[in-house]
């Protein structure tokens, strides 16, 4: 029993040791299960029954609780007492970019942007077709929904191993995309991402185990969101 407490206590003191001052003045009283630190883990837009069964609740409960949290936890931890600590997360993904020096930062910054991302693009009822203005443009830019629909799950499929699928605007015309492990679409000037999907295996091998193809076929028919993605895409126009 005193060796679980004394580990713990060390554990803990390992954590706030690192924290600058000032990051521990802004949070004077952090939850014991929440890192203390610049950065929130938000919670997510629907319960973690909602987007079952094409996601399950089990799914979602490690995704978000254990891998989303870790990102959060380990950005939070990185930054501490520099300057990245007062930016934006926006701000610390497109700042350590393609800079070796600070890839952990950027993994786990970007893996936190991108998961903020996936949980916006997806909802409970979710699939079926976009509203008018962005058909018409997927029509203009894919030659149809059917077209677009099957080079979005080409996308996602052809990432091999870790990564990311994305519907975006680049300098005005829709786009899709994929990105290995944390990297993004968001750090490139003139681009706008509307849609995620994320192909790392923990997003669905609880649900499908190495069917990836079931899990992309599932998300883009009846979870994605295309009102967030019309938010998106009317931002993208100023
Ligand atoms: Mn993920």
């Amino acid at each position: 029993m005193s060796n679980a407490r004394s580990a713990t206590v060390s554990r803990r003191g390992l954590i706030f040791g690192a924290l600058a001052a000032g990051a521990l003045s802004r949070f004077p009283a952090p939850a014991l299960a929440q890192a203390a630190g610049p950065f929130q883990l938000a919670p997510l837009p629907y319960a973690d029954t909602a987007l079952a069964p094409a996601i399950s609740a089990n799914t979602l409960g490690f995704h978000w609780g254990r891998h989303h949290r870790g990102y959060v936890d380990t950005l939070n931890r990185l930054v501490a007492g520099t300057p990245l600590a007062a930016q934006s997360l926006d701000d610390v993904v497109k700042n350590t970019a393609g800079r070796p020096e600070v890839l952990a930062i950027f993994n786990s910054a970007a893996q936190a942007w991108n998961h903020d991302f996936y949980w916006k693009s997806l909802k409970p009822n979710g699939g079926g077709m976009p509203g008018e203005a962005l058909r018409a443009r997927i029509d203009q830019d894919f030659g149809g929904f059917d077209r677009f629909r099957q080079e979005f799950a080409n996308a996602a499929l052809g990432q091999f191993g870790s990564g990311w699928a994305w519907l975006a605007v680049a300098n005005g015309r829709l786009r899709l995309g994929r990105t290995p492990n944390a990297e993004t679409p968001m750090i490139q000037p003139g681009v706008t991402c509307l849609l995620t999907i994320d192909v790392w295996e923990h997003a669905y091998y609880l649900d499908y185990q190495n069917r990836r193809a079931d899990y992309v076929a599932a998300v883009i028919d009846r979870l994605l969101n295309w009102d967030f993605a019309a938010e998106q895409f009317a931002r993208s126009r100023g």
